[in-house]
């Protein structure tokens, strides 16, 4: 992956953390729009909302599907803020792609299968659409290799505005954190791939709204490269990770705490 480009958008200070922001799941209109509104109020450039989303069993909310694609396009024409969804499929690639979403990521279920990240760089490929922005979630497992393996995949389609999302590594019982951050890991893959951007998932790292902060504090001072983090116009009340989401203002609040040092110096 030597041919690498940075992953940037027209209006978004290249030299500052890339910040993701939205809800975890896109769940009515109004919801979406009103966040979406609050979070551009706030300064927020890239909006993310998941609109197919893998739940661990049957039976909860999986997405509104492709007809949140449209409430996308409406942030987009309302607040001019770039757009983010997750894919998982050769359906969800095309739709995304045909709806004019900015950034597609792939999440920790997805990346961990082989298959599915072989079917997702392939439509990518026939698309001709290889100057979107794609970000691969570390799969839910501690395999780097596999990682490293689904971002290959992507490379080789011909992406090259291409980034790695840290959102910690799935383990059995209570603790800290929701999913471990085992920093070692996504800190390898920087010393392999120096190019290859790598952004911190707080959210889904803590599981907790409370450890947004100094998660995303301690990725800046590791010197990752941005954070994405889930905002809901009200979190209680989400359909899906109510716990981890915090408002729009909270989200302001605290990135302007957060010390940025200066990588260029
Ligand atoms: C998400 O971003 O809402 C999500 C489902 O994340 P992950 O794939 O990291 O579990
Ligand atoms: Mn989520």
């Amino acid at each position: 992956m030597e041919d690498l480009q940075p992953i940037i958008f027209k209006g978004i200070d290249p030299d500052r953390p890339l910040v993701i922001a939205g809800p975890c799941s896109a769940e009515t209109e109004e919801q979406v729009l009103s966040t979406a509104a609050e979070l551009a109020a706030n300064g927020i450039k890239i909006f993310r909302a998941g609109i197919w989303k893998p739940r661990t069993k049957p039976g909860g909310f999986e997405g509104v599907g492709a007809p949140g694609l449209e409430w996308l396009k409406k942030v987009k024409e309302t607040t001019g803020m770039y757009t983010a969804t997750e894919v998982a499929t050769r359906q969800h690639v095309n739709d995304a792609l045909a709806a004019g979403v900015d950034l597609l990521w792939i999440g920790a279920r997805t990346s961990a299968n082989p298959f599915a990240m072989q079917e997702i760089a392939d439509t990518l490929q026939e698309s001709g659409r290889t100057d979107v922005a794609v970000l691969v979630k570390n799969p839910v497992n501690p395999d780097l290799e596999l990682w490293i393996g689904a971002l290959q995949r992507i490379y080789n389609a011909g992406i090259r505005r291409l980034g790695a999302i840290h959102r910690g590594f799935s383990t059995y019982g209570k603790h800290l954190y929701r999913n471990m951050p085992q920093w070692h890991i996504p800190t390898e893959l920087r010393l392999r791939f120096p190019s290859l951007p790598i952004i911190v998932d707080p959210s889904h790292i803590g599981g907790k709204r409370e450890l947004i902060a100094p998660l995303s504090q301690q990725s800046l001072d590791m010197g990752f490269n941005g954070l994405i983090i889930e905002s809901h116009c009200d979190p209680d009340k989400a359909w899906s990770d109510a716990s981890q989401q915090v408002t729009p203002e909270i989200l302001n609040f605290i990135l302007n705490t957060l010390v940025v040092r200066d990588s260029r110096q």
